[in-house]
């Protein structure tokens, strides 16, 4: 049996079912999975086999199952669970897991010998990757290595019969890890810390809590003084934070759940999960500006405990100060939290790997990745066959919502999201999980793949590690990339045949040195053309432009209308909002090309047009900020008419049509919710027309949807949706984010390809 079949209780599952069919053999872990040999009579094999399937351990993923018969006799009487036949398996790690249904259960039964102890596990839940320092996956490698089992946790992890055979992390109140609390004067002597903690909590105190992937801060969530106070102290202005909920029931109370939502939530990942916000919530702090709220339900015994005394949601953002990443030890938790945490909840379970909750939402098409991290990672994806001749390939990424990923034997191993790689944490986090992962998957790349941009650390860092070990270095268009990972997500085979690729983006940079982001591409892994894009244009003050979406207004406005356009807002709005930015200075840069490069630029497209709507106008609290606003502001709103753009014989996009019709909105006062909806329709609209000439004229039937702002959902709907009327293939991404997240894998498959020619 092949899949995620090691490490997650599979062999005392085979046992059991064994035992209750009656069949003799015995089950091991080998190099590609799991290996049973049973004899039986035929009807008993027929029911083990059938059976085998149905109800495999909930962390299981059964990816193929090959059947041959044995020769000659049983060679035992009984059936055993065996060590592998030669030398030792490196047991595959998997996700760390939220606790399961039986973990949880007893938790909550003052008789277990377990009751309300926060770090209980098995073999179906508990910390993994988290804690793993090394390989083989065995307790010794792990951060419970400081923990010896007592002989009833001992007896548990030998018996195939128990939930606990071979989970590495067992532990129990007499052996395990321990909890504590602290403020910023030290221990502080609490019989039961996390009553205590739940007590706080509901005074309005601001909680730091030791996790899975490392600390979080926590406050009561429908207390806007704690709220403000939290966002205060950590100095997030508005960036929305997660919420936690006791159970599916609580989130009702303030957010609408799907049934597919509900089951997301409730999987082993227990990920923060995008949900409608209800109109009648009083959350206000928690995400201004949006209509949708994350949230995530308690995935370890101690969020449990701590939920179950509480009646109502807790923010649970990151343990960090902005731009860093989260903390992970006691240490850094004491120093970096100081000012911001009142009480600290600590343990004695070092986090060894630093993950971030994952970041998942449910569309029409199902699931995806929005960030991936605790539970997902470490993941695998399964490449078509043609990229199992390439020689070991690690990509390196982008700069922003930075990963990397190896390829070995058509195999990606995309890694977490590690963070933005702008401070010298991020960056050493960044090198060090690189480092881990070569470890844990044994790969020595032959192949190293980074980004055009060779300012980023990521390319550096590639390039110096090629230099070092003599791999070669390969270097991949950011939106070729974008395009390559969806492509590769899907299994699309390397085999010639060629895609469009619809690529909406902040920024990369272009083969022809100027700076690209809506790029209509053609091609496959092997190269690509740009075919069309939207129109350059200046991005006043360069990294400046994206922070200040004000700046993109003018030269937008620049662009639709020369140097003249100040006439062209007249009698709108924007005139008086503008009356307090240096405009003369901007408009004079962008005549004159000081400091403006040129960028076709979707996200700054809407930023321009968020600005003209007075959200994020003169700043952005965090990426992203406008765009996320814009799309909020639309609500329920389907406007009859999106507003035009104008498509030219070489394939340039210009929104001078749009912004004339924008501006005639303004004047006669139509609401902006409409302006927003317009906006997102002539967009999709426009795209949607644009992807499919290209796709007609190339005689190609598949479209690629890709970058970080295809995230927009109602962008997306409506492009996906009119192209798929059109008969084409249309493919988005799921399992990796197409955000600067999904990079990796495109670079990765992009440079595994190449170095096979
Ligand atoms: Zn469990
Ligand atoms: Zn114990
Ligand atoms: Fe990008």
């Amino acid at each position: 049996m092949r899949g995620r079949v090691q490490g997650v209780g599979f062999r005392p599952y085979v046992w059991r079912l064994a035992q209750d069919v009656g069949l003799r053999g015995h089950v091991l872990n080998d190099g590609t999975g799991v290996r049973i040999d049973v004899w039986g009579d035929a009807e008993d094999l027929d029911q083990f086999q059938l059976r085998l399937t149905q109800s495999p351990p909930p962390l299981a993923q059964i990816a193929g199952v090959t059947a041959t018969n044995l020769a000659g006799l049983a060679t035992q009487n009984d059936f055993a669970v065996t060590d592998s036949l030669s030398g030792p398996v490196a047991t595959e790690i998997t996700p760390d897991a939220a606790t399961c249904p039986a973990c949880r259960a007893e938790i909550f039964d003052p008789m277990n010998r377990r009751y309300a102890y926060p770090f209980t596990n098995c073999t179906h839940c508990g910390p993994r990757l988290s804690i793993v320092r090394g390989v083989p996956y065995d307790r010794a490698l792990t951060s419970m290595l400081a923990f010896p089992m007592c002989k009833d946790c001992q007896t548990e992890y030998e018996n195939p019969a128990d939930r606990r055979f071979h989970a590495q992390p067992n532990a129990c109140p007499a052996c395990g890890p321990q909890i504590w609390l602290e403020d910023a004067d030290g221990r502080l002597g609490s019989a039961d810390p996390i009553s205590e903690m739940a007590h706080r909590l509901m005074q309005g105190q601001i909680v730091a809590i030791k996790g899975i992937g490392g600390f979080h801060l926590a406050c009561d969530a429908t207390n806007e003084q704690a709220v403000l106070r939290l966002r205060r102290r950590k100095s997030r202005v508005a960036k929305p934070f997660a919420l936690m909920a006791r159970d599916i029931a609580q989130i009702r109370g303030f957010c609408y759940v799907s049934e597919a939502e509900a089951a997301l939530l409730s999987t082993p990942i227990a990920p923060i999960v995008l949900l409608a916000r209800r109109n009648d919530t009083t959350l206000d702090g928690i995400a201004p500006g949006l209509d949708r709220i994350g949230v995530m339900l308690p995935h370890t015994p101690l969020h449990h405990i701590l939920m179950a005394q509480l009646t109502g949601p807790l923010v649970m953002t990151s343990g960090n100060r902005a731009q860093t990443p989260q903390a992970t030890s006691n240490d850094a938790a004491r120093t970096v939290l100081a000012g911001i945490a009142d009480v600290w909840v600590m343990h004695n379970r070092d986090i060894v790997n630093r993950l971030d909750d994952s970041l998942m939402r449910v569309d029409t098409n199902g699931p995806s990745i929005l960030r991936a991290g605790r539970g997902v990672s470490p993941a695998q994806i399964a490449l078509p066959k043609a990229f199992g001749g390439a020689p070991p390939v690690l990509a390196m990424g982008a700069a922003l919502k930075s990963t990397f990923c190896l390829i070995k034997d058509a195999q990606a191993i995309p890694s977490a999201h590690i963070g933005d790689l702008t401070t010298a944490e991020t960056y050493a986090d960044f090198r060090s999980k690189i480092a881990l992962f070569r470890a844990l998957y044994d790969v020595t790349p032959a192949v190293i793949a980074v980004d055009l941009h060779p300012d980023y650390l990521s390319t550096r860092y590639g390039y110096q590690l090629a230099r070092d070990s003599g791999a070669r270095l390969i270097t991949v268009q950011h939106h070729h990339a974008h395009m390559a990972s969806c492509l590769a997500e899907h299994g699309v085979a390397p085999d010639g045949t060629r895609s469009v690729g619809v690529i909406l983006d902040g920024s990369g940079l272009g083969t022809d040195g100027t700076i690209w982001g809506g790029e209509f591409l053609l091609g496959d892994y092997g190269g690509f053309e740009r075919k069309a894009h939207f129109q350059p244009i200046a991005l006043p003050g360069g990294d400046q432009a994206a922070r200040e979406p004000w700046r993109n207004l003018v030269a937008h406005l620049h662009a639709a209308f020369g140097e003249s356009w100040q006439r062209h807002i007249a009698g709108t709005p924007l005139v008086a909002m503008l009356d307090d930015q240096p405009v003369g200075l901007i408009t004079q840069m962008i005549a004159q090309r000081v400091n403006t490069p040129l960028a076709s630029s979707a996200g700054r497209l809407f930023d321009a047009v968020a600005a003209a709507l007075g959200i994020a106008f003169a700043r952005q609290h965090y990426e992203g900020q406008a765009a996320m606003e814009l799309e909020a502001l639309i609500g329920g709103e389907e406007p009859t008419e999106g507003y035009p753009a104008a498509v030219s014989a070489t394939g340039v996009i210009s929104w001078a049509p749009l912004w004339a019709a924008l501006l005639d909105d303004l004047r006669s006062g139509v609401a902006r919710s409409i302006i927003a909806a317009r906006f997102h329709a002539g967009l999709a609209v426009a795209i949607a027309a644009l992807a499919a000439r290209v796709a007609q004229q190339a005689g190609v039937t598949r479209i690629v949807l890709s970058g970080g702002v295809m995230q927009n959902r109602i962008l997306l709907h409506r492009i996906e949706t009119s192209l798929t009327a059109q008969k084409f293939t249309v493919l988005c991404q799921h399992k990796l984010p197409a955000n600067d997240g999904g990079i990796s894998l495109g670079q990765a498959s992009i440079a595994a390809i190449e170095a096979q020619n």
